[in-house]
């Protein structure tokens, strides 16, 4: 490819509404300025550079490339900064990139004009797709012949304003990059700071030397959840989904709402609208119907004094309407005449509130929150056919041991079936992970680093279980070690108690690593209690566990200066309060006792025994399985 070519056009000319209105590609960013970033990724790859700008253009110009304004006054999109740039190209090509993609790839141009020269087309835009995902188009990452200005500006001489709008008519190829981080823009001043730092500042032992008196043999439950809260970092990637798959996602921006909900005064029910004036105070009234409103269908007719409206459910309030009588509530009533005794209603009621729902402008939701069905509706009652969400997390999880049979293999002397496999699985599952399951791993050095090493290229995190203790055949921590920068941990809890944990890294890939322990019940513990919070902060989502409380029916016996986990039956007690009382035997390879259980009894570190009729944290499976 000759660079030559292809001016680059970086597009600074928004009005960055969703960072409040600042100039999106001067906002400071790793030691410079996003746009700064963006040059140096462009720079390379194309001939003459252009910025196209409406702002602060004396700081612009000092990057030394020419500045260029909208031509157009009255529109601000993308487009219009095209068309200027595409008036000033001295070459025969141009590419325009967005001032707020600091990661924008360095194959980008060659990338795009070879698909230009192999289709013979006249505009070429970059997309990306993800694992079972659809193809996202990236338009305005995007490769022009300069020739064809004359079919944009008749598009925006029509009032066209689509990004990818404009060459609708044009040979156009379409052209999917792989790393779609690399295409990430950055909308609101959180996601900017949320990337400052680099992806991996610290060390795990810089984070754990915050913690006091620090000791990897010995460590509490809160201090290790810190280490990790502290050492977990976000996945940030977002696409675009129909509503109805955002289902379980967690929602990656506030969706803030365009219009009132409902947009006017409406019927609480099927009766008559009137004016509370004229509402009798004693005896009855009549009134005269001059209209019917139906849902969707409001009247102009505005009823004067002792007039009424018949109204359905949801009709738009009359004007000078602010009453609805229920139609049981009337004496009498049809589509002429209507009457109605004092006290059957009060001035205001039955009526809905324009906006009572939702303000327009207001965020209806907040980022960061797991989509439910009502969020659905709520979305749906917008207009929002489609939902940011954050892409999902890839976990990759492997068994370990050599005395793991998979299902479908002959039990011999002294082996177990593999059930962490399934139990990870189902935990995976709930949490709306990408799943990749690597079965079973032999505890032999190179099959451990094989499968880390795999795992670690192709997911954000990476699960095990078995092999974190002290057992003499086992190389997982050896291996573990040798792949990056892993803890080995005693935690003071029960059941559980050795957990690796760290980030391995792989031929430039890393993964955040959970080295859980094998037996049955520990597992699943160690995962809700540490590997949950930490894959929903990589999924960018908001859900804190629900501890709740409730009535010890037994005494307890609890050792202080650990946590136990114990699993628990709730039910409602005598008087209406939750009761708890455990299942049993609570061994922790005894994963019955997890099926048996709807609850488990949290006792935290300070607590000691426990006695009948004693308050107990429990976290409810339901809601949460
Ligand atoms: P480890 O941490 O490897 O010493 O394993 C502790 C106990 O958990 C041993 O009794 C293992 O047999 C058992 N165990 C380990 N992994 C699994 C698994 N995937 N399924 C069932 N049991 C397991
Ligand atoms: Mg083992």
């Amino acid at each position: 490819m000759e660079a030559g070519l292809i001016s680059g056009l970086i597009l600074a000319g928004g009005r960055g509404s969703r960072m409040g209105n600042v100039d999106k590609g001067l906002q400071p960013f790793r030691s410079s300025t996003m746009v700064e970033h963006v040059l140096a990724r462009l720079r390379p790859q194309v001939g003459p550079l252009l910025i196209s700008a409406n702002r602060n253009l004396d700081t612009y110009r000092a990057f030394g490339a020419p500045v260029l304004t909208d031509e157009m006054a009255d529109f601000p999109g993308p487009l219009a900064g095209l068309e200027t740039g595409l008036r000033h190209c001295t070459t025969p090509y141009l590419l325009t990139v967005p001032c707020d993609s600091p990661f924008l790839p360095l194959d980008l141009a060659a990338r795009l004009f070879a698909a230009l020269q192999e289709h013979d087309a006249v505009v070429a835009y970059a997309a990306t797709q993800e694992a079972g995902m659809l193809v996202q188009p990236h338009p305005v990452f995007c490769l022009v012949r300069a020739d064809r200005l004359p079919v944009l500006s008749a598009y925006l001489a029509q009032g066209g304003r689509r990004v990818d709008g404009w060459y609708r008519d044009l040979k156009a190829v379409e052209v999917v990059f792989d790393d779609a981080d690399a295409f990430r823009n950055i909308n609101t001043l959180d996601e900017l700071r949320g990337l400052e730092q680099p992806a991996f500042p610290a060390s795990l032992a810089q984070v754990a030397s915050c913690i006091n008196g620090y000791d990897p043999n010995a460590l509490p439950v809160r201090d290790a959840q810190r280490i990790i809260r502290e050492f977990v970092q976000p996945v940030r990637a977002v696409e675009m989904v129909a509503l109805r798959a955002s289902l379980g996602r967690v929602l990656a921006r506030d969706m803030v709402s365009p219009i009132n909900v409902p947009a006017h005064d409406n019927s609480a029910m099927d009766g008559y609208a009137l004016r509370g004036a004229d509402l009798p105070q004693d005896g009855v009234a009549t009134f005269k119907v001059v209209d019917i409103v139906y849902a969707g269908k409001p009247s102009a007719v505005v009823p004067g004094p002792g007039e009424c409206v018949r109204i359905m459910t949801g009709g738009v309030m009359p004007a000078g309407c602010d009453s609805v009588l229920p139609q049981e509530f009337a004496d009498s009533g049809d589509d002429v005449a209507m009457t109605v005794r004092a006290g059957a209603i009060r001035a205001g009621d039955n009526r809905r509130l324009a906006g009572e729902d939702l303000k327009a402008g207001s965020a209806a939701l907040k980022a960061g929150r797991i989509i439910r069905p009502s969020d659905l509706g709520l979305c749906a009652s917008l207009g929002f056919a489609e939902i940011p969400v954050q892409r999902r997390l890839r976990v990759a999880f492997f068994s370990t041991g050599d005395e793991l049979r998979s299902i479908g293999e002959p039990l011999g002397e002294g082996c177990v079936y593999d059930s962490n496999r399934y139990t990870i699985y189902g935990m995976l599952q709930r949490l709306g992970c990408e799943i990749i399951d690597m079965g079973v791993v032999r505890d032999n050095p190179e099959a451990l680093e094989d499968a880390l090493r795999t795992a670690c290229e192709n997911a954000d995190a990476i699960i095990t279980s078995g092999g974190v203790s002290v057992g003499a055949a086992d190389y997982t921590k050896q291996v573990m070690a040798q792949l990056g920068d892993v803890t080995f941990w005693k935690v003071g809890m029960r059941p559980g108690r050795p957990l690796a944990f760290g980030r391995v890294t792989s031929n430039g890939r890393s993964a955040f690593l959970f080295g859980l322990p094998g037996n049955p019940v520990a597992v699943m513990v160690s995962f809700y209690f540490f590997a949950r919070d930490a894959l929903l902060q990589m999924m960018g989502a908001n859900a804190p566990l629900p501890l709740l409380q409730a009535r010890s029916s037994e005494a307890i016996r609890k050792k202080p200066g650990r946590t136990e986990y114990q699993r628990g039956i709730i039910t409602r007690g005598a008087d209406g309060t939750p009761e708890v009382r455990l299942t049993g035997a609570q061994g922790s390879g005894i994963l019955r006792s997890m099926s048996e259980a709807n609850c488990m009894v949290v006792l935290h570190d300070e607590q000691g025994s426990v006695a009948a009729g004693d308050m107990v944290d429990i976290l409810p499976f339901e809601g949460l399985f």
